[in-house]
């Protein structure tokens, strides 16, 4: 049996996340940062989100506002924060060196029958914990952001990651209401970002190219794409989509291969050549062409949204609302 205490290590975006959705599990959350002030600061902001889902109804778990917030407490003591948990979870900035030396530090002070985990979004396992004593205890629990509103964490083994810490981890991430998936060895960007990455290339590609205006490739998915994959996943689309996937092959085979083999080389993300949309018409009415005669694709989205805190919050606060609706849509189905 689990004890029900966890420690949740850096309390940015996504550990103090993580701390909700622990707590709306019922589990007693220490919450630690190396500075008391981003502590004060995260208890605030979990304290006003948790009020804000209670009011809305969106609140998760059995417990009310108070009691949930009651099970976490904040700790600048490493020792203190880990002291009686059973699981750990790593939510520092993504930087191999700093994590290397948090998970050392680690190592030096937990038991045996912990979980090391981190978030990170695209360290391999084998960066991070290999040479460590407890390297056995040590896993990825990757989460979608924001965890709270998209339950997905893909847990990603070390090579010598015993087969019960992947167990007791994803046992933990059910219990607190997580979805989790296991890859059964490391890769690159693990599953979720090469899936991404593929979109986001492709995407940009279509955008450089001038095929499509920013904001039509962006309703592709919106309203394509992303509702079928909010419930089904690319296999089972191939499977419905025919008469089960070996008939889906047999009559798209070929065609995919076509398509597949007019994708360019990887794009560079970055340069003028990238950032310019060839004259698309649709554009030319929505953003003013650049004096080279194109319009950037920066300049395109920053026009939609622009890049300052008042405008990428409002529209952030607008996705986690659409996500709430979402995940409570999917619970009823
Ligand atoms: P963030 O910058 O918002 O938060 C990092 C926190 O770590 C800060 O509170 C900082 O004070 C604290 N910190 C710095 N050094 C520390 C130390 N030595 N000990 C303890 N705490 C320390 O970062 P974030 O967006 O929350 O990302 C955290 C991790 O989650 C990263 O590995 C990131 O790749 C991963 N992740 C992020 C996202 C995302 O979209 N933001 C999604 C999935 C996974």
């Amino acid at each position: 049996m689990e004890s029900s205490q966890v420690a949740v290590i850096g309390s940015g975006l996504i550990g103090r996340s993580w701390a909700m959705v622990f707590a709306a599990g019922g589990f007693k959350v220490k919450l630690y940062d190396i500075a008391q002030q981003q502590l004060t600061g995260a208890l605030e902001n979990i304290r006003k989100q948790m009020k804000e889902l209670e009011e809305s109804g969106f609140l998760k778990g059995s417990l009310n506002a108070e009691k949930q917030l009651a099970l976490i407490s904040i700790c600048t003591d490493l020792k203190a924060a880990v002291e009686g948990a059973t699981f750990i979870q790593e939510c520092t900035p993504e930087n191999l060196e700093l994590k290397k030396k948090i998970f050392a530090q680690l190592d030096l002070i937990v038991g045996d029958n912990v979980v090391l985990s981190s978030s990170t979004s695209c360290l391999l396992p084998s960066k991070l914990f290999t040479g460590l004593k407890h390297v056995k205890q040590c896993i990825v629990s990757h989460p979608v952001n924001p965890p709270y509103f998209v339950p997905l964490v893909e847990i990603v083994p070390h090579p010598e990651t015993d087969p019960s810490t992947i167990e007791r981890t994803y046992a933990l991430m059910k219990k607190i209401g997580q979805s989790p998936v296991k890859l059964n060895r490391e890769i690159e960007g693990f599953v979720l970002n090469r899936l991404q990455y593929a979109v986001i290339s492709e995407a940009w590609r279509l955008v450089g190219e001038g095929v499509i205006s920013p904001t039509d490739l962006d309703l592709v998915m919106s309203d394509g794409l992303g509702m079928r994959y909010a419930f089904i996943g690319p296999l089972e689309t191939m499977h419905l989509n025919a008469e089960g996937i070996s008939n889906y092959c047999e009559r798209y085979r070929e065609g995919m291969k076509l398509v597949l083999n007019t994708f360019g080389p990887v794009p560079e993300f970055s340069g003028e050549t990238e950032q310019k949309i060839s004259q698309a018409p649709s554009l030319q009415h929505s953003s003013q062409p650049s004096p080279s005669g194109s319009t950037s694709l920066i300049q395109a989205m920053s026009e939609k949204i622009p890049v300052v805190p008042k405008h990428l919050n409002a529209r952030r606060e607008w996705r986690d609302e659409c996500l709430t609706g979402l995940a409570k849509l999917k619970k009823q189905m």
